[in-house]
């Protein structure tokens, strides 16, 4: 059975203080909160501060982005092995990082090593623009995609992919349970034929997308769909909470029906 996930992205949001304020507002009740990984990726600046409110509780931290070199001249960047004892997850290649700073598949690959090798989990981003996926092109890119991010990589780790379609990030726009089920289940079938079954049916496969409260259920009761990757919904106590809530119930209830 793989463990379902909720990691929210706050993306470029919130100062030192309101990370901490935002953390305390739903630590409690999101410790109490059973049979999924809850994941919070702050900003860097907040990751020392957030992992000390929440140590010792069932959360779990993330970093939005990591550099893949380990140390050197590289001002203003932060290496894999800064964040080994700070965090357990990484998000990688996200969509607003391949777009504002030309993040490649090249560069992505890198990264996802570097992230493996101080045992940290990436949780790689992929999905199509809009204009691919109205030209029906979805399942071309996310196989380029997948193939680029996993060059040379033989062994997965702790790898989680989140199906993020670009036009669904930000927009309100959410794709369909249904659609996303089927983009999910290809790209398991695509990790089986690359890495076999055994591995493709124990990786976590999350959505992302404007996800909310409202549709987070829609995405949930799918099967191949193990959680969400949640951006702006994320950065609401109660909302995530609520996500989180749903996730744990429906996941719950999906498990004791098979
Ligand atoms: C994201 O940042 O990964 C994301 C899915 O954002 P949103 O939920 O705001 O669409």
């Amino acid at each position: 059975m793989r463990v379902p996930m909720i990691a929210g992205n706050w993306k470029m949001n919130t100062t030192v203080g309101e990370a901490v304020g935002l953390v305390n507002e739903m630590r409690s009740r999101l410790d109490k909160i059973d049979n999924v990984d809850k994941v919070i990726c702050p900003p860097f600046i907040s990751l020392a501060a957030v992992g000390e409110l929440i140590k010792g509780s069932s959360i779990k931290l993330g970093a939005q982005n990591i550099y893949f070199e380990e140390r050197g001249a590289y001002t203003g960047e932060i290496s894999p092995l800064m964040l080994a004892d700070l965090c357990q997850f990484v998000i990688i290649g996200h969509s607003e990082r391949r777009q504002y700073f030309n993040e490649t598949g090249d560069i992505i690959n890198k990264k996802i090593q570097a992230v493996l090798r101080v045992g940290l989990k990436p949780i790689l981003c992929i999905g199509e623009r809009l204009e691919e996926n109205e030209a029906g092109r979805t399942e071309e890119v996310i196989t380029e995609q997948l193939n680029l991010s996993l060059a040379g990589i033989d062994s997965l780790g702790g790898l989680i992919i989140a199906y993020e379609p670009v036009w669904a990030i930000g927009t309100g726009k959410a794709a369909t349970g249904k659609q996303a089920n089927n983009t999910i289940g290809f790209i398991r079938q695509t990790i089986s034929q690359k890495y076999g079954k055994r591995i493709a049916q124990d990786l976590r496969i999350l959505y992302g997308g404007s996800v909310t409260a409202d549709n987070i259920a829609e995405f949930i009761n799918q099967p191949e769909i193990d959680g969400a990757l949640v951006g702006g919904a994320s950065l609401k106590a109660t909302e995530f909470l609520s996500i989180v809530k749903q996730t744990s119930e429906i996941k719950g209830c999906l498990s004791r029906e098979a």
